[in-house]
This record gives structure tokens, sequence and C-alpha cells, in this order.
């Protein structure tokens, strides 16, 4: 088709949106702000450890990742399944007995939940495991925190298991965050691994852009703004393609279109440590359990994958979610908080680096902001794609950025 889009944004949907439109033998190019591909997810090395900007995992049951992504290339590293939860001074570990049957015994006497909330947590992931993803997005919408009540959770595993690891997935604490949400972040986490990319979470989009045709990525170049079909870029220059693709996050769209998506988002900090020995030996989720202190979850990605930290050290990665003015003073916080879990030792890790990223996730809090598919076109004629369009996940992205190329190839044929 001889056709020629513009794609502003080289994140996942982006990325994915250019990879439909050349299977469907569309020309495009991408223009992107920044210095790389991936957007919220990328990797900086620094030092030799790789540093993902912000702790963020993939998920292998992503369809559409399963999808697009080559998988054996990517080298995935899993996560053990479960959590080590710490609360009453000590870790508890918190497993799901159908994929570990051999901690059923240490399930059984955990002081994070009793049998009953963990019969009712079985009973949850067989239901949100029926059902089309589609047909989920459609059933009745709650808070998850709502839903947790109505499943009949207890206060202590609302507390000591799922503010911590839904906080940590949704960076919302509160858990007002959709029901819908939950049940498809937990079908996902219920049906692959949480893994990491051997070379970092970076690795997905240098992934994928490596599969796109050479030049139609075109780095270091802000769009100014889109209006009446032509692209304005900061350098001055202008093209006019037959069509626009928005794929930005949802404030940079905004600004772009100068008008009313919602910018509501869900902030996060992230801090990372040099170690000369990791302060857990499992590549598992540790989760803060107890009310207290900044940080929301932990893990040691050289754990995970050897290639996080340069041989014979280790990488330790602590997130808080929310971003505060003072960064000095919650490193303080953060520190004093990792001595007290892990002791001495943490007055030798050295701090790496700390991410402060006040738009981590769209909010996807009902019922305005349900995460449900949304369609890519426009009055004016420009399609958009992001994560605020779906689920706000690497699925999401990519899958918006696959049905707003789907919706402009069928608008350019008609
Ligand atoms: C800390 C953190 C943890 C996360 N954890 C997980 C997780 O565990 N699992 C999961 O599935 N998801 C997670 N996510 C979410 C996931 O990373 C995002 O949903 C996904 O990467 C969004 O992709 P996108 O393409 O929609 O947007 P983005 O990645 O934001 O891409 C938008 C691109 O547009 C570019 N751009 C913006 N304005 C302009 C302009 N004017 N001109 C040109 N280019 C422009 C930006 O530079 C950027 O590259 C996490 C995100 C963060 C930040």
């Amino acid at each position: 088709m001889e056709a020629q889009v513009g794609i502003i944004g080289a994140g996942l949907a982006g990325l994915c949106c250019g990879l439909r439109l050349q299977e469907a033998g569309i020309s495009f190019r991408i223009f992107e702000a920044s210095d790389g591909v991936g957007g919220r997810a990328r990797t900086d090395i620094v030092d030799g450890f790789l540093l993902d900007r912000g702790f963020q995992v993939l998920l292998t049951a992503y369809p559409e990742a399963q999808r697009v992504l080559d998988y054996e290339a990517l080298q995935l590293r899993s996560f053990e399944p479960g959590a080590l939860v710490r609360c009453g001074g000590k870790f508890h570990r918190f497993v799901d007995p159908w994929r570990r049957p051999q901690h059923v015994l240490s399930a059984a006497l955990s002081p994070v939940a009793s049998l009953t909330d963990k019969l009712r947590v079985a009973r949850l992931r067989q239901r949100v495991r029926q059902g089309s993803l589609s047909a989920q997005m459609e059933q009745p919408e709650s808070s998850t925190l709502g839903l947790l009540q109505h499943e009949g959770m207890s206060p202590r595993i609302v507390d000591r298991f799922f503010r911590p690891f839904l906080g940590g997935v949704f960076l919302d604490r509160d858990l007002g965050t959709s029901s819908r949400m939950f049940s498809f972040v937990f079908r996902m986490f219920a049906e692959g691994d949480a893994v990491l990319p051997a070379t970092g979470m970076g690795a997905m989009a240098q992934q994928l852009s490596s599969m796109l045709a050479g030049g139609s990525v075109l780095l270091n170049s802000p769009v100014d703004s889109v209006a009446e079909g032509e692209i304005r870029l900061a350098s001055g220059a202008c093209w006019s393609p037959d069509a626009i693709v928005l794929a930005c996050e949802a404030p940079a769209a905004a600004a772009l279109l100068g008008e009313s998506i919602p910018t509501e988002g869900q902030g996060v900090t992230c801090f990372y440590y040099a170690a000369d020995a990791p302060p857990i030996e499992e590549p598992i989720l540790v989760l803060n359990g107890d009310s207290s202190g900044p940080i929301n979850n932990l893990c040691v990605p050289s754990q995970v994958a050897s290639q996080y930290a340069p041989a014979g050290q280790s990488l330790i990665s602590a997130t808080v979610v929310g971003v505060v003015e003072d960064q000095q003073a919650l490193e303080y916080d953060v520190r004093r908080q990792l001595r007290d879990w892990f002791g001495e030792s943490v007055d030798g890790w050295r701090h790496l680096r700390s991410y402060r990223i006040p738009f981590a996730l769209p909010s996807q809090r009902p019922p305005a902001l349900s995460p449900v598919a949304k369609p890519a076109r426009r009055d004016d004629g420009v399609f958009v794609c992001g994560d605020y369009l779906d689920t706000a996940s690497i699925q999401g992205a990519m899958v918006s950025g696959r049905r707003a190329a789907d919706q402009m190839i069928a608008a350019l044929q008609s």
C-alpha cells in the first residue's frame, strides 16, 4: 500500500504499531524524543550494573508479548513464584502451593494468611483463569480492595500480602485500581512466570526495534505539534504523512493534542545499590508486610539474571510507591529500613542511582479510568496508542500499538 505513516514515540506501543504496519507493507517513520527506544521500559548501564528505569517484570503469559517477542533470544530468567513477606521482624515465605508443592507445609503455617484465606486465594485464582481476557474486561467492576473484601479476604492477608504485592504492580497501595485490572494481572501471574530478560527490560524494545527496517526510528527527534495532518518537530522540520499515530504516554499525548486525555498517573521511586554479597540468595520478590517504612518491595535482580551485576557483586533494587520532593531524606529512610532488615552489612552497600518517576503508570481507577480497550481512531483522524488505552502494562502497550495499526490499515484501505 502506498502510504506514509508518522508514529510519535518509540515505546513498546509505537514499536509494535510500526511492526504491524511493516507486516502490512506500509512505510512509516517513528519520531522519538529521547536518545533510545523503549520509553518507560529502558535499561541503563552504570558501572557494569544493569539498571532498569524502575523495577519491573515481564509476565510470560502476556499474549501479545508471546506473539511479538522472541522469548528465547531474550534469555528470560524467572523469579521464584510467591514472595518473602517481611512482617513482625522476620521474612516469611508466601508461596503458591499449587506451583511449589514442596512448600505446602510452610504455606499452611505462614503468619501472612490463614488457611481460609489461602483457600479463598486458590478459588479466586481458578476464577480469574476462566473465560477470555476480553470477556474479563466486561465483568462488573469495583476497586481491587472492594473485590478482595467481597471475596472474604481477611484484613491480615490484604495488608500483609495483597497491599504490598499489588501496590507494587499497580503502584497504588490503596488498591483503588480497577478489579478488572486485578483479574487480568492475577491471571497473568497464575498462567506464566515473572521474568527479567538477561540483559535488562530494555532488551524487549531493542529486539522489536531490530525487527524494523533500518532508518525507520529517528531518535532525538521530539515532536512539537501535530495539526491538520502535519507533524512539526522541535527542530522546525515538518512532515505531512498520510496518517499520524500518537504513541506517547498520556501526559505527552494530552500536551500534543491540547485536550482532555486523562493524565492521572501513579508514581514510583526506585533505589539501586551494589553489594559484595546478596542479602537474599533466592530469585524472589520481597514484600513489606508491615505498614511501616518507605520500602514497598525489594529484590536482587542479579540473583534472577547474573548479567545484572559484574562478577562477584550483587545488585539490589528497592521500590517506594510514589514520589517525594526530598529524595535525600527518602534515601536515608530507605537505608535505615534496609539496615533493619539485613543488618550492618547494608552500611557497605553503594548507592548506584535512584529513579524518580512521577508518571510510571496511568491511573486505572473505576469508573472513569477502566482498563478497557479504547478505540484508536479519534474524530480528527489522528490515531492513538499506549498503555493508557488498554491495561496499564507491557501487554496493554503492545496490544494497543497493534490495534492502532490495524484500525489505520482498515481506514487506509477504505
Ligand atoms: C517503574 C515502572 C514499573 C513498571 N512495572 C511494570 C511491570 O512490572 N509489568 C508491566 O507489564 N508493566 C510495567 N510497567 C508499565 C510499562 O512499562 C508501560 O505500560 C509501557 O512500557 C508503556 O509503553 P508505551 O509505549 O505505552 O509508553 P512509553 O513507554 O511511555 O513510550 C512513549 C514514548 O513516547 C516518547 N515521546 C513522548 N512525547 C514525545 C514527543 N513529543 N515526541 C517524540 N516522542 C515522544 C517518549 O519519549 C517515549 O519513548 C511499569 C512502568 C514503570 C515506569
